[in-house]
């Protein structure tokens, strides 16, 4: 159905048994939402919205509709993350420094088809399949100029940060200069993974990642699995801890050489440790155990303080590196997923519509899931 269409038959059968309430809910949006959505009086779409920690609804709230220089998605998977987790539970660290605020919409991981442009976008981007960049830099100071828009201190970040509504809906807005373009041998299970994936192939390089090159990463979620399957590919052997003896066997599937649930099963020697877990104490554990000369690879957030002693790495001549977006990651993961050198699929669990984002935020079992730990969402199942 084409996109015009689609909002007539959705308004219409939306307003045959609208209740008041959500009309009120509308209206109240109408003076909360974040700047960057236009008014479109009378054109809805489904929304997950999460209002307070560990309460949400799905909604009919207005469709955004692209300003000068943004398009507008209409999303056909999007992927729920550990992040989403800490913004449903109320435990995300974006809530203290007042980066994030309820309500939120969430959903930083999709693909989706462009479906319309605004003043000074180039027509083309019309029907493409596209990913894109979550970093929205102000594309104006100097780090954005200097090719470094992921730290841009005046940054949004889509379903994260300063109130751009996520990915967890029919439809998102998004600036040209974000957009990657998807090729026809990416599907939107793996379109929807070139975030995570963005990620993880920059673990993988920043922990030097060669044949000959023995590497550990510790923890065996999304980003451990699919940052384990960049280091396979990249030609080193590749070792994992992790607390999940079901994702451990899927990470022994897709390759890796040799995992644990005990760090005192693998057996050292690591010219690189990566850690991408969410424990305080692994950051410190894995500068004492990587080999002197080594690299280390931080991605993983704890929800507390990660202490380590500087000393150990003046000591024993260790690089440590801090990875915090896709951003520069984007357009190699496509180059690898497109090329076939990886296939991310295995990692996802499962995937159902909106109506069951709680239920996965919350940690409920989804029927029929796979041992992976991605869920993902399409917006189309109801
Ligand atoms: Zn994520
Ligand atoms: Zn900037």
């Amino acid at each position: 159905m084409r996109d015009e269409y689609r909002h007539l038959y959705r308004l219409r059968h939306t307003n045959a048994n609208f209740s008041r309430k959500m009309l009120l809910t509308i209206e109240c949006q109408e003076h909360s939402r974040a700047e960057n959505t236009s008014s479109s009086i009378g054109i809805l779409m489904k929304a997950f919205v999460v209002h307070a920690p560990g309460q949400s609804t799905i909604e009919e709230v207005e469709s955004p509709v692209a300003k000068p220089g943004h398009v507008v998605i209409d999303i056909a998977r999007a992927g729920v993350c550990g992040t989403d987790v800490e913004f449903f539970n109320g435990d995300m660290a974006y809530f203290q420094t007042g980066e994030a605020k309820y309500p939120m919409r969430l959903g930083h991981e999709w693909c989706g088809t462009v479906t319309s442009i605004g003043e000074g976008v180039d027509k083309n981007w019309i029907g493409k399949r596209v990913t894109g960049d979550t970093m929205l830099g102000c594309q104006k100071c100097k780090r954005c100029k200097s090719g470094l828009q992921h730290v841009c201190s005046a940054r949004f970040e889509i379903g994260i940060r300063n109130g751009w509504p996520g990915a967890l809906a029919e439809q998102l807005l998004v600036p040209e200069f974000a957009l990657h373009e998807l090729p026809d041998s990416i599907d939107d299970s793996i379109g929807a993974l070139i975030e995570p994936g963005g990620n993880s192939l920059r673990s993988a390089q920043a922990a030097h990642a060669a044949p000959g090159k023995k590497v550990l990463v510790w923890g065996s979620g999304t980003i451990g699995l699919l940052t384990a399957q960049f280091v396979i590919a990249m030609g080193a052997e590749v070792h994992m801890v992790g607390r999940n003896p079901e994702t451990l066997s899927l990470a022994r599937k897709l390759g890796v050489h040799f995992a644990s649930q005990k760090f005192e099963d693998v057996d050292g020697g690591y010219d690189a440790i990566i850690d991408a877990t969410n424990d305080s104490g692994i950051p410190a554990e894995a500068l004492a155990r990587v080999e002197p000369g080594g690299r280390l690879v931080y991605i993983g957030v704890s929800g507390e303080p990660s202490m380590l002693d500087s000393r150990s790495l003046v000591l024993k001549d260790i690089t440590a590196v801090g990875i915090l977006s896709a951003s520069p990651g984007l357009k190699g993961a496509i180059d690898f997923y497109s090329r076939g050198e990886i296939d991310p699929r295995p990692i996802v669990a499962a995937t159902v519509g909106l109506s069951k984002c709680s239920d996965v935020l919350s940690g409920k079992k989804i029927a029929g899931a796979g041992v992976g730990p991605k869920i993902q969402i399409d917006p189309r199942i109801l």
